[in-house]
C-alpha cells in the first residue's frame, strides 16, 4: 500500500465519519413540525394544529364611506432572491426583470389608475436595486412592508435567535430606506416557523398577511390564546405565481383565464361585503401580456360602485379602530 493511498483512505474514512456524525446529530433533533401519526389521539391532533389558528372575524359592519368591499393590490418584490439557492446567471435575470421592467410598469399602472398598493420587499432585494424603494415612496400612496431579509424560509432557519436577528435587521433596513417603520409583515414564501408569530407580536406589527384560514380579516390565535394580531389573509387562487410560473403545477399561460379567476374572486368578495387581496410579483405580473390583464381588472373593479382601494395598512388601521374595545 503506498503512502499516498493510505493517506487518501484515511481522509476518506474521516470525512465519512464526520458526515455520519452530522447526520446523527440532525436525527437527534426532533423536527419542529413532526407528522401527525394516523393513530394519534384527538388531543394530540388538537395540539398539533394549535400553534396558529383562526380567531374571531374582524370584518367591520361597514367599510369607510359605506363601501361594499375593500380591495388590496399587493406585490411581493422578491426578484433575484427567488433563485438564492441556485444563483445561475440566466434565472437571476428573470428576477432582475422585476426591478428593471416589472416594477416600473406596475407603478405606471397604479399612477394611471390612481390606486394604492402594498409592496413587501426583502431587504436584500431592495439593496440590489435601491431605486425601487425611492420610486415607490415618491408616489406617496403606497405602503412598504417586511418580507424577510434574504427571502429566507423561516421554518428552515431553525433557530429563534437567528430568526429574530434577521427580522430586526429587516425592520431596521426598511425603516431607514423608507423613512418610516413598517407595520405590515408577510412571511417569505408565506412560511411561519414556531417562533414567527411571537416575534412579530414582540416587534409591534399591526398586521400579518401570510395565512389562509378565511377570506376576510380575522384575529390570529396562538395555542388557543388571542393575540390581538390582525390577519389579512391571502390565498393561492388570488396569486399570480401558480398560473404564470412555467414550473408551477397549475400553469395556465392564458392571461385572460387568469383575469376570469380574479374577477370571479372579486365579484364574490363584493357580494359578501368583505375583502379581496391579490398577491402578485413584479417579475411575473410585470410582463406585457399580464400587466394588460391587471389593468383590465382594475378598470372593471373601479366601474363597480362602493369599492374601497386601500393598502393593507389602511385596512388594518380601520379594522383596529372599528374593533377597539372588543
Ligand atoms: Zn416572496
Amino acid at each position: 500500500m503506498s503512502l499516498h493511498f493510505r493517506f487518501w483512505a484515511l481522509a476518506f474514512a474521516l470525512s465519512l465519519s464526520i458526515a455520519f456524525r452530522a447526520a446523527a446529530q440532525e436525527q437527534q433533533q426532533p423536527p419542529a413540525f413532526p407528522a401527525i401519526p394516523i393513530d394519534a389521539k384527538e388531543e394530540q391532533v388538537r395540539q398539533a394544529v394549535a400553534l396558529v389558528r383562526a380567531g374571531q372575524k374582524l370584518t367591520p359592519k361597514a367599510w369607510p364611506n359605506g363601501a361594499r368591499v375593500a380591495v388590496c393590490l399587493t406585490f411581493d418584490v422578491d426578484n433575484e432572491l427567488l433563485w438564492r439557492n441556485t444563483p445561475l446567471p440566466v434565472p437571476l435575470s428573470q428576477g432582475e426583470y422585476g426591478a428593471t421592467t416589472g416594477l416600473p410598469r406596475v407603478l405606471d399602472l397604479l399612477d394611471r389608475q390612481q390606486v394604492p398598493a402594498s409592496f413587501y420587499i426583502p431587504a436584500m432585494s431592495a439593496a440590489l436595486h435601491p431605486q425601487m424603494i425611492q420610486d415607490i415612496v415618491r408616489r406617496n400612496r403606497h405602503e412598504i412592508g417586511v418580507h424577510g431579509w434574504m427571502h429566507e424560509n423561516l421554518p428552515s432557519v431553525g433557530d429563534a435567535a437567528k430568526e429574530e436577528q434577521l427580522l430586526t435587521q429587516s425592520i431596521d433596513y426598511l425603516t431607514r430606506a423608507v423613512g418610516k417603520r413598517p407595520v405590515g409583515f408577510r412571511a417569505p414564501s408565506w412560511a411561519f416557523s414556531q417562533y414567527t408569530l411571537d416575534q412579530i407580536r414582540k416587534a409591534g406589527f399591526l398586521y400579518d398577511s401570510s395565512f389562509m384560514a378565511m377570506d376576510e380579516p380575522y384575529e390570529l390565535m396562538a395555542n388557543g390564546q388571542k393575540t390581538g394580531m390582525i390577519e389579512l389573509p391571502i390565498n393561492w387562487i388570488a396569486d399570480d405565481y401558480p398560473y404564470y410560473e412555467p414550473q408551477a403545477s397549475g400553469s395556465l399561460p392564458d392571461p385572460d383565464l387568469v383575469y376570469q379567476i380574479y374577477k370571479a374572486e372579486f365579484d364574490a368578495a363584493y357580494q359578501e361585503r368583505t375583502l379581496f387581496i391579490l398577491t402578485m410579483h413584479p417579475h411575473i405580473t410585470g410582463h406585457r401580456s399580464r400587466i394588460a390583464q391587471l389593468d383590465k381588472l382594475v378598470t372593471y373593479m373601479k366601474s363597480q360602485p362602493g369599492v374601497w382601494f386601500a393598502t393593507l395598512e389602511q385596512v388594518a388601521d380601520y379594522v383596529k379602530q372599528t374593533h377597539a374595545g372588543n
